[in-house]
Parts: C-alpha cells; structure tokens; sequence
C-alpha cells in the first residue's frame, strides 16, 4: 500500500505521513493549529483576504483552498488529500460526483480533432459522455474490448490524446491490465484515465501501475454509506490544475457539508473494504455452489477468466459481484422480488446491501442487441455487498434463488 504524503497547501496540515493506509485514513489530514479532533465544516462560500496583495496572490493560485468555494475550500480540500495520499498521488480534485470528475478530466484533457480510446463497457454515464457528448463537440473515440490489450494498440491513431480505462468494469467485472495499457499509452505520449471506483484505493492503485489520472465515485466505497454523491481526481499536481481550469467553468462543485460527511465515510474506509472483502468473497463462493446460479463473475473466484490479472494488479477484490440466474429476464424478475436483506436499488460501496437486475437498469436506453454487445445478460444481477453478516446474505440469496427452482 503506498501513502504518499500529502503536500497540503493549508501550511498548518501534517506534512509527510509515511504511514499505513490505515493510520492515514485517521490522522493523515490532521490540523496541527486545531485542537479539534473531529474536522471543522467550514460552510463558507467566500474567504476574507488580509490586503489588496494578498487578495491578488490568493486570485491568482490554482486551487487555492480560502478564495471562494466553487474554486476551494478547507473542508473539500481536505477530502482530496486524504485521497491523494491513498492513491499515492500529489494532487486532489474534488467534484460534487462522479460524474462531475470523469467529465471535467476528460473536458479538460481533449480538443476538438482529437481521438480517445475508451472501453466498449463503462459506466452508463461515462458511456454517454464518451459517445454522444464528444461527438458533438468534434472528438471521435474507438471504444475497445477491455481485455484484448491488441484492441488498445489497433485503435491508436496519430491524434489520439486519451485512454480511458474503468476495471473492475460495471456490471460484468471485467478486468483491465492497467500496466500494460498506461506502458504503450506512454510510449505514444499519450494521457491515461482510470476509474478506480469499483476497486477502491485500498484494493488497487492505477497510478503505480503507470496510470496518469484516476477518478472516483466516491458516492460509493468512499463515502460508504449511501447517503452523499462526490467524485475525485487523483494525479500530478500540473495535470490536477489543467482539470480544476475545466471543473471551476463546469461547477460540479462539492459541497463543504458532503465533503465534511465524506471525511467522516472515510475514517472507516480501511475496516469496511477489508469486512467488504472478506463477505463478498464468501457470497461468491456460496452463490457458485447453489443449483439456480449459472454463473458468478467476481475477480476473486479462480473461475474468472483474468483472475490471475486480478492477483496481479489488485490486493483485495471489493463487493461487487455479478450473478447470472438459470433462466431468463422473468425468472430473474422472479428472484429479485423474492430477496429480503438486499434492497433493489442503483449504487454500491456503502453499508447496505443492495442489487440491480442489471437488463431492467438498462432497459430504457440500450435495446437487446445494445446489451448483448455489452456483455449484459438477461439474467444477470449485480449485487454490491455490505456489511450485514456474510451467512445471512447467503441464506437469502439462497431463498430467492430457490424461489425459480
Ligand atoms: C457510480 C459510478 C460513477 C458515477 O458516479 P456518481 O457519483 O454517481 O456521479 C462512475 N463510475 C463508476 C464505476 C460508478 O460506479
């Protein structure tokens, strides 16, 4: 796990923090000057300066965390180099989702006339910003199955800018090798993304694999418990403030509130991925054995077909698992009526556990061959695992399954 520290522009943070990721998480944004020790919220839109030379230096720093919210502030500020530190990058970006990063990051980094290379499955809102809103403004993408590295090298072009890359992969888990992909990228000059959201910083760090910027929901583990929507940007100091020129123009902006509630999602982010870990393995394991299930598809189990990828780049599997029920869409319909502990609702990563019948959740915007392209069974379940107690999961995965039988 690398924790590398955080350079805090508020000069009163704790500097270095060569530490692990677990005492990071819970000390690593210390404020020597406060003797709080839960952190401050500051709900302040603007921030006074001293004098009229002050005023200029603090309107003219990228990123500068007293100006005005929209551009920074202590509390958001905060939230990003906590993150930073776990991801092992110089620099956060905070955003108010998800997909307030990934839009910002890939506004930021590509023109008009330029080419993007993407994966033929992401998340349903990268999807859409890669094919129909850069097509609009006059940047093409070439959208490549994720586990053929031969795809990524047949759709280089000469104007290409950017790799966008997410592993594991919503809603099949399918894998990127993301040391192969950031290593022809940057032979070629050109500009890397990661979704890290699935994986979580503490199972998986695409920057030292090569990776030039990763982006988070952390709506999802990192809040963890499904009552806040915030992104982040993780990377280089300068390509940092390249995105943040784009994020301030765009106004996804944190609020300090959410960002005060994600610091406080955090301080437990090391037990819950390793508690999240330990029961979604559990459940795979059991779900693989019961006679309604055709199949599991989590990176863990022996029986994905890049599981030996997964051991390469990733320390720990997190708890999203895809299930594909014996039988069809209504039958599938069938079980997710019979479950009792998983709530059918959208999200991961938090303390409840929910599940999505991934065709329904697609169902008004991709047609059946959209969803066959994509990987996207009928059949099939996402279940995102929390933290109830892993043999009453199972208990009720295996009633419900039992239910179609
Ligand atoms: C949820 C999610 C997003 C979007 O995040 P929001 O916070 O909902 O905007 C992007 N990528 C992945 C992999 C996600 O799971």
């Amino acid at each position: 796990m690398i924790v590398r520290s955080f350079v805090a522009r508020e000069a009163s943070m704790v500097q270095p923090w060569p530490a692990s990721a677990e005492t990071w998480l819970q000390q690593g944004d210390r404020d020597a000057s406060d003797s709080a020790i839960a952190p401050p919220m500051h709900l302040s839109a603007t921030f006074r300066a001293d004098d009229a030379a002050d005023f200029a230096a603090m309107a003219s720093q990228p990123r500068h965390s007293r100006y005005y919210t929209r551009y920074g502030n202590p509390t958001t500020d905060r939230a990003a180099g906590l993150i930073a530190g776990l991801e092992g990058a110089g620099a956060g970006l905070m955003t108010a989702s998800g997909m307030g990063a990934i839009s910002a990051t890939v506004m930021a980094l590509v023109s008009a006339g330029d080419h993007v290379i993407a994966q033929t499955n992401h998340y349903m809102g990268t999807s859409r910003l890669l094919a129909d809103v850069l097509a609009r403004f006059g940047v093409s993408v070439s959208f490549v199955d994720q586990t053929d590295l031969g795809a990524f090298e047949a759709a280089v072009r000469p104007q290409t800018r950017l790799i966008v890359v997410e592993t594991p992969v919503n809603p099949t888990l399918a894998l990127t090798d993301l040391a192969a992909v950031a290593d022809l990228a940057r032979r070629r000059g050109i500009r890397t993304l990661a979704d890290n959201t699935f994986a979580s910083p503490l199972n998986q760090q695409p920057l030292a694999l090569g990776i030039d910027l990763v982006v988070h929901s952390a709506t999802k583990y990192l809040g963890g418990h499904h009552d806040l929507t915030a992104g982040a940007v993780l990377g280089d100091p300068a390509l940092i403030d390249q995105v943040w020129n784009c994020a301030i123009v765009l106004g996804a902006v944190l609020s300090p509130h959410d960002a005060w509630l994600l610091l406080r999602g955090m301080r437990t982010l090391a037990v819950r991925v390793e508690r999240i870990n330990a029961s979604t393995m559990a459940v795979a394991q059991a779900l693989s054995c019961l006679p309604g299930v055709e199949a599991v598809h989590y990176p863990g189990l022996p029986s994905h077909p890049q599981h030996a990828l997964a051991c390469r780049q990733m320390r720990g599997f997190g708890g999203v698992m895809a299930v594909q029920v014996r039988g069809g869409y209504r039958e599938t319909e069938q079980v997710m009526k019979q479950l009792r502990l998983f709530a059918q609702a959208v999200s991961l990563g938090g303390v409840e556990s929910l599940a999505v019948h991934a065709a329904a959740m697609w169902a008004g915007t991709l047609d059946d061959a959209a969803l066959r392209a994509a990987g996207i069974a009928p059949n099939l379940i996402r279940l995102s695992i929390g933290l109830e107690n892993p043999a009453d999961l199972i208990a009720d995965l295996a009633q419900a399954l039992g239910a179609v039988r």
